[in-house]
């Protein structure tokens, strides 16, 4: 029950990059080459594995995506956001997939208006993420929680909780190791892509696990007064 504070930059994520991708993209690959030779000498049948080389494919996709979200030097325009709005349109992004895993989710949203300054799509990135990982985590069911309240008159608290799966200490000392994952079809690049996000609008995230109990992630960003009309 370790908190823990990442800093994108102290994660020498470069580095750690170039050795990862290799391999990440290679054994998707090379297994696609397999089905390809299987398919070319007839001895499989048509149809049978296109499931399988579809879902080969999607990983590439998946890891290019990703890794593209986190090298580009986007041109960032900065846009006053109603966190309020912004978070509901992320759990309804997780909304199907936490449905079909019986999982509930509750808002508990401050009545104050939440106003951050960033990139829509990319806030929204980063909670669908950490979002999408919380529902993972609880395969038989359970209670995703999104609260927003303010921190002090600085900032605004995002809290994102379930009570799933939890991580032992080891596994939260690796967490935003690039290609870091205990799932089967995961990136291991999801964490990542959320720090490196959060980092540059200027926030911070702190994570609380109990292995067997949940995990809860704490998201602080700093906070602008609300827009006047003549502004929106
Ligand atoms: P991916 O989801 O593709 O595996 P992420 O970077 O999103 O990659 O997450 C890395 C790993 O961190 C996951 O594979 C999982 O083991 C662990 N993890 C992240 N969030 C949670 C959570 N809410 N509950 C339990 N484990 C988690
Ligand atoms: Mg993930």
């Amino acid at each position: 029950n370790e908190q823990l504070y990442v800093n994108a930059e102290k994660l020498s994520i470069a580095g750690q990059l170039a050795a990862g991708v290799a391999h990440e993209i290679r054994n998707p690959l090379t297994s696609l080459k397999g089905f390809m030779q299987l398919l070319a000498t007839g001895r499989i049948q048509d149809q049978q594995y296109l499931p399988l080389m579809r879902s080969e494919l999607s990983r590439i996709e998946s890891t290019v995506t990703e890794l593209l979200m986190l090298s580009k030097p986007q041109a960032l325009e900065l846009r006053r956001n109603n966190l309020r709005e912004l978070l509901s349109e992320c759990t309804a992004a997780v909304g199907a997939q936490a449905k079909a895993q019986r999982v509930r989710i509750q808002h508990r949203f401050d009545p104050a208006p939440a106003w951050v300054l960033g990139v829509a799509v990319q806030l929204k990135q980063a909670f669908i993420n950490v979002m999408k990982n919380a529902v993972e985590a609880m395969p038989d069911g359970g209670l995703l929680l999104i609260e927003l309240k303010r921190g002090n008159s600085d900032t605004h608290l995002v809290t994102v909780a379930d009570n799933g799966s939890g991580m032992p200490e080891e596994q939260l000392a690796k967490l935003g190791q690039p290609f870091y994952s205990t799932k089967d079809k995961g990136t291991g690049l999801g964490l990542l892509v959320t720090y490196k996000i959060i980092d540059n609008h200027d926030g911070k995230i702190a994570i609380d696990s109990v292995l067997g109990g949940g995990t809860t992630l704490r998201f602080t960003l700093p906070a602008i007064s609300q827009p006047d009309d003549s502004d929106s």
